[in-house]
C-alpha cells in the first residue's frame, strides 16, 4: 500500500508535494520520494528510505525545482526495502515521473515482454514496468511532439498489458505543455481523486487529505479505466478508456484511508459509522447484553461511537495508543510489528472493571493483537468481553496491496463460517463472543461495486497460481513459501 501526491501549476512544486505527502504518510512508512518537472524535460529526483520528514530537508527540496511532479510514500507489498525501489520513476526519453499506488499481479510477464522489446527494470517496484511500458508506447508513436490522443492511446495500450490494482500519476510533456496525468485500472481498486486551487493549480492524489493540506478543493474521482489530464489553468480532461465494473477496495473504507478523506464519493468518517451502527443491529439480534462499548484505536472510533449510540450505551476510551508507533499491520515484517504491538496500546485502569465491554475492532487478520488485547483486559476485572469487528471475517489474501499474502496466516482461515467461526475464535481470543459484520451488512453500507476479494474470495482481476505464488515469495522472502487460496 502506498500513497502519492501529483501537482501541476504550483510554484514552488516540492514544499507542497512533501506536504501533501506527509498527509498520506500512513499509507506507507518505508521509503518516500519526490520528483519534479522543471520545464524542457528537466526532471529532478531524490528519494530515500524513511518518512517524508527523515528523507527530505529544506536543502534537498531546494533542489527539487519546477512548478509540477508527483511524489509518493512506500509500504512494499512487492519488491524490497531498499532505496532503489523507492517511487517515484522517471524516465528520459521521452522525460516522464511516475508514482503509483497498487500491485500489479503480473510482473513476471511484463519483464519477460520487457526483454522482449530490449529494455529492462534496475528495481523490484511494480511502478517501473509500468513507466517503461508506458515509454515504450508512447516511442513507438512518435519520438517527441506527443498529443493527448498519442498519449490516451499510450495508457490503453498499458492498461491493457498490465494487470492488478493501479492508480497511477505521472508528469511529462503533453501538446507542447507540462502536464499531470492520472489514471486508475480498469476496476479502479486503489484510490484516486483530483482536485483544484483557486489560482488554477491542479493536484491529483489517492486520499483527498492531501488535496486539504494545501487547500485544494476536491472536483472529482479519477474515475476506474480512465485517465484526468489536468493543466495548470485548463479544464481537465477526462478520458474514459478501458472501463470495467468499478471494484474499489472496501478494506479503504474500513481500515486504510484517513476517516476524514473523501473517497468513493462520501466520507469514509460517515462510512465507518455506518458499518458501526449496522454492526450495532447484528449484535443486538443475538440477545446480547453490555454495559459500555471501547473502540480499538484510532480506525474504530467512528464505529464504536456509532455503535454505542445505536445501543443505547456509554463510549468510553479504554485504549490508549502511543502516538509514536507505528501501525502495526502494515509494518513489513511479523517480528517488527510485535515489538510495536507490545509498544503500541495500553489500557486505562478503571474503565473494564466489572463491566461487560464491547471491544470494536475493523478487522481481523492475524488475530495477533487483538489476542493479546483480550488477555489485557481480563486483567483489568470486567464481566464480560464481547468482540465485535465492524467488517467480515478476513479469509482470503489480497493480491492488490495490502498485506496478508498467505491463507495461513489469516486466523479466520478455514471452512468454519458464521456462528462456528466467531465461537472459534473467541475460544481463541479468550473472549466471551466474537461478532463479525455480515458480508450482506457491509454492502448494505459500501454498495456493490467493491472489491471486498478478502472476505468473499471473488476477486475482480484474477491472479493465476504462478502469479500468486510469486506474489507470495515478493512479499515475505524471510518466510516460507505458503500456498495461496
Ligand atoms: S482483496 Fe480486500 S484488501 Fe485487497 S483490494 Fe480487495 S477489498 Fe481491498
Amino acid at each position: 500500500m502506498c500513497g502519492f501526491v501529483g501537482l501541476i501549476g504550483v510554484d514552488s512544486a516540492s514544499t507542497a508535494l512533501c506536504l501533501g505527502l506527509q498527509a498520506v504518510q500512513h499509507r506507507g512508512q518505508d521509503a518516500a520520494g519526490i520528483a519534479t518537472y522543471d520545464g524542457a524535460g528537466r526532471l529532478h529526483l531524490y528519494k530515500d528510505l524513511g518518512r517524508v520528514a527523515e528523507v527530505f530537508s529544506r536543502e534537498s527540496l531546494q533542489t527539487l525545482t519546477g512548478r509540477a511532479g508527483v511524489a509518493q510514500v512506500r509500504y512494499p507489498t512487492v519488491g524490497a526495502s531498499t532505496r532503489n525501489d523507492a517511487q517515484p520513476f522517471i524516465t528520459r526519453r521521452p522525460s516522464i515521473a511516475l508514482a503509483h499506488n497498487g500491485n500489479v499481479t503480473n510482473l513476471t510477464e511484463l519483464n519477460a515482454y520487457l526483454e522482449s522489446r530490449g529494455m529492462r527494470t534496475y528495481s523490484g517496484c511494480d511502478a517501473e514496468p509500468i513507466l517503461l511500458i508506458l515509454a515504450d508506447e508512447l516511442l513507438r508513436l512518435k519520438v517527441t511532439g506527443h498529443t493527448a490522443d498519442d498519449l490516451a492511446v499510450a495508457v490503453t495500450k498499458t492498461m491493457s498489458r498490465v494487470r492488478g490494482s493501479y492508480s497511477v500519476v505521472a508528469v511529462l510533456e503533453v501538446d507542447d505543455q507540462p502536464t499531470l496525468v492520472a489514471f486508475r485500472d480498469p476496476h479502479g481498486i486503489r484510490p484516486a481523486v483530483y482536485g483544484q486551487r483557486a489560482d488554477g493549480a491542479w493536484s491529483a492524489v489517492s486520499e483527498s487529505v492531501s488535496l486539504d493540506v494545501n487547500d485544494f478543493r476536491l472536483v472529482g474521482e479519477v474515475p476506474p479505466g480512465s485517465m484526468v489530464l489536468l493543466r495548470a489553468g485548463a479544464e481537465p480532461v477526462v478520458r474514459e478508456l478501458l472501463p470495467e465494473p468499478r471494484r474499489a477496495c472496501v478494506f479503504e473504507d474500513i481500515y486504510f484511508a484517513r476517516p476524514d478523506s473523501v473517497m468513493s464519493g462520501g466520507s469514509v468518517y460517515a462510512r465507518r459509522w455506518a458499518l458501526g451502527e449496522r454492526l450495532a443491529d447484528e449484535w443486538k439480534a443475538k440477545g446480547l447484553e453490555a454495559d459500555v462499548v471501547v473502540a480499538v484505536p484510532d480506525t474504530s472510533r467512528p464505529a464504536a461511537q456509532a455503535m454505542a449510540e445505536r445501543l443505547g450505551l456509554p463510549y468510553r476510551e479504554g485504549f490508549i495508543k502511543n502516538r509514536y508507533s507505528a501501525r502495526t499491520f502494515i509494518m513489513p515484517d511479523q517480528a517488527t510489528r510485535e515489538a510495536e504491538m507490545r509498544l503500541k496500546i495500553n489500557l486505562i485502569d478503571g474503565i473494564f472493571r466489572d463491566q461487560r465491554v464491547i471491544v470494536v475492532d475493523d478487522s481481523i487478520v492475524r488475530g495477533t493483537t487483538m489476542r493479546r488485547l483480550v488477555s489485557k483486559v481480563r486483567e483489568h476485572g470486567p464481566a464480560a468481553v464481547h468482540v465485535t469487528i465492524f467488517s467480515p471475517a478476513v479469509k482470503h489474501p489480497c493480491f492488490y496491496g495490502i498485506d496478508m499474502p498467505s491463507k495461513q496466516e489469516l486466523v479466520a482461515h478455514g471452512p468454519a463460517t458464521g456462528p462456528e467461526l466467531e465461537d472459534r475464535l473467541a475460544e481463541h481470543f479468550g473472549a466471551d463472543s466474537v461478532t463479525f459484520l455480515s458480508r450482506e451488512g457491509l454492502v448494505e453500507v459500501a454498495g456493490n461495486d467493491i472489491c471486498a476479494a478478502c472476505f468473499t474470495g471473488a476477486y475482480p482481476v484474477e491472479v493465476d497460481e504462478e502469479e500468486r505464488g510469486h506474489i507470495v515469495r515478493d512479499r515475505r522472502p524471510d518466510a516460507p513459501t505458503a500456498a495461496a487460496s
